[in-house]
């Protein structure tokens, strides 16, 4: 091997490739035919953090998100990572895929408001086959040369019908000028399921789920699968968001506390009138008010990037374990087929 190619060996999958010092490792494996996990490709999401049980590697740029706690600790994203030396790395416990993405046809059964800047969309398969996925799990709006939108999906899985919660983006092409047109019966081409994000039920420890907006539409899935078994541990969801008006699922979320006792409810607003009675900031700081010490939980972050990188660091100073550490962030840059421009 010549001095700037690197051997990277990938413990769980007893896969090993060869990296050049200028591609980062995610571009090698794919090279070599090897799927390591990742999405959004640009170290915004986190999904292609892996351990480095051996090696070390090197950035152009501090990935967003890999806090320097978890790079101490010696974790890498492997889009932004460039080989220094021979790797073996870890993916740990990766979540079995429920089905192969597939493209498919599907058809807008609803389209409602759920308040200002969200809606709920609500989407069948043509041939009425059922929507499988895990939840926490997204699906792809296929827009031809506009290339595709990502949305997860907050029903339970399973069933005919599955729910998208849309925020609108102010000058967004899809959630701006072609969501508000959309009307019952039309076709929408979808790619599903796809996404690591999910459910660790062999943790076995208390969960802390957070999110700001539309980012608590894959925990509201994760939450109506995991409280329907009975034997779900301890869940507190803290939902941040500016005014009341944006907390559209606030009602259901009280009623869903009220049935098990095992769930826990806390909302939290940035931006709240004077008749506000609970929580006040940032989600990630009513998190830390509520607890001094994270090491016995596992923690679903969900939301705006920048909310997932402050809360990451936070938690982890707080003593969270990387490896309990869940995140998905709705990041916004847009994989566009080749050669095509919105
Ligand atoms: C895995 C994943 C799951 C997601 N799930 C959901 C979900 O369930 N619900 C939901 O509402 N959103 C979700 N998102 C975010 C959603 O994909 C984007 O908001 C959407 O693609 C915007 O499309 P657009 O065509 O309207 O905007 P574009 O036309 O693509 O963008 C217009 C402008 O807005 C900026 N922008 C785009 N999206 C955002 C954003 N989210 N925040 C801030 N600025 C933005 C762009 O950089 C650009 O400058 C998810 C994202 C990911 C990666």
């Amino acid at each position: 091997m010549n001095s700037t190619s690197f051997r990277i060996t990938w413990i769980e999958a007893q896969r090993s490739f060869v990296a050049d010092a200028a591609e980062t490792v995610l571009e090698a494996a794919r090279r070599a035919g090897v799927t390591l996990p990742a999405e959004c490709e640009f170290g915004g999401c986190g999904t292609c953090r892996v351990k480095l049980v051996e090696g070390r590697v090197h950035y152009d740029e501090p990935p967003l998100a890999l806090a320097p706690e978890e790079e101490a600790l010696g974790y890498a994203l492997m889009c932004q990572a460039h080989a220094q030396a021979d790797l073996a790395i870890s993916t740990g416990r990766l979540l079995d895929a429920p089905a192969p993405a597939q493209r498919r046809r599907a058809k807008v059964v609803r389209s409602e408001r759920l308040c200002g800047g969200v809606t709920r969309l609500v989407l069948a398969f043509e041939d009425g086959a059922p929507f499988v996925f895990r939840p926490g799990q997204y699906l792809d709006v296929l827009l031809g040369e506009a290339g595709s939108r990502s949305f997860s999906m907050a029903s339970r899985p399973g069933e005919a019908e599955v729910e998208l919660q849309i925020r609108e983006i102010e000058g967004g092409y899809f959630t701006q000028t072609q969501l508000a047109a959309l009307r019952a019966g039309d076709p929408l081409d979808v790619e599903a399921p796809l996404g690591a994000f999910g459910y660790h039920e062999e943790d076995y420890r208390p969960i802390v789920m957070v999110a700001t907006g539309t980012g608590v539409a894959p925990l509201a899935s994760m939450l109506a699968t995991m409280l329907e078994t009975g034997d779900a541990p301890p869940v507190e969801l803290y939902w941040g968001a500016r005014t009341q008006e944006d907390l559209y699922l606030h009602e259901h979320f009280v009623q869903l506390a009220a049935r098990h006792d095992d769930f826990r409810y806390v909302p939290v607003l940035s931006r709240a009138d004077d008749a506000w009675a609970g929580a006040r900031g940032y989600v990630q700081d009513a998190v830390l008010a509520g607890h001094d010490d994270l090491s016995e939980y596992a923690l679903y972050l969900c939301g705006s990037p920048a909310m997932i990188a402050d809360a990451r660091r936070a938690f982890l100073a707080r003593g969270a374990s990387v490896r309990y550490l869940y995140a998905d962030s709705f990041t916004f840059q847009h994989a566009q087929p080749a050669a095509a421009g919105v």
